[in-house]
């Protein structure tokens, strides 16, 4: 993979994406190039058909402290527009799917925002997320009765899926964010 391109175009675009910590498939092809989502697509058609995530036992979602995660969904609630650091992990279980390509976008990802950072970047903390409450406190607000209630078992984990995507879709990055993580450090 062209790591410098890559790291380039994410330097180009990444003061452009409005919903971080969230982002779509087209955002991210925006933000990384076409060699990378093509990369990741293949990984992620992997998954589909060996059903690596949703067979996992000991899944990273409630270890990262993702307040969006139940166990009763089947996939991620925001899939669509689940965070970079979700579409970038790939976890020994994916050695299969190739090893050296999952290093290579690892790397990737830190040196882009290495290089963001240097570039002095406010977004860059947007990246850590999940959990989302430090950069999505609204999102997360609005959604955990959802969550709650799917956990247990009082909501329909699919109806569920629909309202959060829903709040997902409508979210856009504070203006203010960029000031408030500068301040709060
Ligand atoms: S990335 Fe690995 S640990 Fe996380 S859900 Fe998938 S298989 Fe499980
Ligand atoms: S946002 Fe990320 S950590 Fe949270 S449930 Fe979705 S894939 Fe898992």
């Amino acid at each position: 993979m062209n790591k410098k391109k890559a790291v380039n175009s994410f330097l180009e675009h990444v003061e452009h994406i409005r919903r971080l910590p969230l982002i779509t498939d087209p955002e991210m092809h925006q933000l990384f190039g076409e060699e990378i989502t093509t990369a990741v697509a293949e990984i992620d058609r992997f998954n589909q058909k060996e059903q690596i995530c949703l067979r996992c036992q000991n899944r990273c979602c409630p270890v990262c402290g993702c307040e969006l995660y139940a166990p009763e969904f089947d996939q991620c609630p925001i899939y669509e527009f689940r965070p970079v650091l979700c579409r970038l992990h790939f976890c020994h279980q994916f050695n299969t799917a190739g090893r050296s390509v999952i290093i290579e976008l690892g790397d990737i990802f830190f040196e882009s925002l290495q290089a963001a950072e240097q570039a002095g970047s406010t977004k860059v903390r947007l990246f850590e997320s999940p959990p989302l409450a430090r950069y999505a406190p609204d999102l997360v607000e609005t959604t955990a009765p959802w969550v709650d209630a799917v956990r247990k078992g009082s909501l329909n984990p699919e109806h569920a899926r629909k309202l959060i995507c829903t709040e997902a879709e409508k979210y856009l990055t504070p203006d203010t964010l960029g000031t408030a993580i500068e301040i709060n450090g």
